[in-house]
């Protein structure tokens, strides 16, 4: 189901730029989602997407990108795909996303995008030309099992078609890395998981994983990843309600055991578990030497 809508804003602002992401102003051009990830957090009541199947298209994204983006007095990067992946399949048809990147390009501003979509390589020309600010693109990447991952992400591209997608923008210049989250409690929370995981991202250039081990579970959010455990991993549910009850932040009973293995991997192949922020425009800075 699809909705064309007229949004009346299009970046929200936030009083810091987050710790994980450095993000300061983000953006969703697309609500609701396509890829209809079991787990996504974003079905929660807090956000008011009632009917998040039901996808509404902000037609009119990129006029109001162009009108905002004067507006604001600090540079800080522009993030997209914390709410919606901005590249969902109607995103091939659209293009909104590609023509809200060169309007980012136009006015020199840092964008960090988060997609779980191959298709972000259509973009690499706009993407290398932004990335002489700064251009970030994590891939989310939760398991590298092709078939687990169709079964819990069962609308997005493949694991493989992902970091096939990292190499190519690797390769391009681009600075790419990971977010490897959720990794859900007694399904993604091995160490096969996570080793295969950070060897699969070196060896597809990544430069960061931002980790995370575990999930969160609240309403409506809660209610659908249960109904979905039911139908994919039946009997997995009743694990859940003994081991978190009412809990919103769910780590992994391993996490400590994981993230040490993680870190240890991360070293070898020298790939950094926080990733670099955009901290002033390169150009300016080389001006001062
Ligand atoms: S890609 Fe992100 S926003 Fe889309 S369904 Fe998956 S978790 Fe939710």
């Amino acid at each position: 189901m699809i909705k064309e809508i007229k949004a009346k804003k299009i970046l929200s602002n936030l009083k810091h730029p987050d710790p994980w992401f450095g993000i300061k102003y983000n953006m969703n051009i697309y609500r609701g989602c396509q890829h209809g990830c079991i787990y996504c957090d974003s079905r929660s009541q807090c956000y008011q997407i009632d009917n998040f199947d039901m996808i509404h298209v902000k037609v009119n994204s990129v006029d109001l990108l162009k009108k905002e983006i004067p507006s604001k007095r600090e540079k800080g990067t522009l993030g997209t795909g914390s709410m919606s992946d901005p590249y969902i399949p109607l995103e091939k048809e659209f293009k909104l996303t590609r023509e809200a990147l060169k309007v980012i390009d136009g006015y020199h501003f840092p964008v960090h995008m988060i997609t779980k979509s191959d298709l972000v390589v259509r973009d690499k020309d706009i993407l290398q030309d932004i990335n002489r600010i700064y251009g970030a693109v994590s891939f989310t990447i939760t398991t590298s099992d092709d078939n687990l991952a169709k079964k819990i992400e069962p609308g997005a591209p493949t694991s493989s078609s992902r970091y096939k997608a990292m190499k190519v923008l690797a390769e391009a210049g681009i600075y790419t890395g990971l977010t490897m989250m959720p990794i859900l409690p007694f399904i993604e929370d091995d160490e096969k998981n996570i080793r295969c995981i950070v060897e699969k991202a070196a060896a597809h250039g990544a430069k960061y994983i931002i980790p995370s081990f575990g999930m969160t579970l609240r309403d409506r959010q809660k209610a659908h990843y249960y109904k979905q455990l039911d139908v994919l991993f039946p009997g997995m549910r009743k694990k859940y309600e003994m081991r978190y009850g009412n809990q919103y932040g769910c780590s992994v009973n391993n996490a400590d055991e994981l993230m040490g293995k993680f870190k240890e991997l991360c070293s070898k192949y020298d790939i950094k578990t926080k990733m670099d922020k955009y901290e002033g425009d390169k150009s300016e800075q080389l001006s001062l030497f």
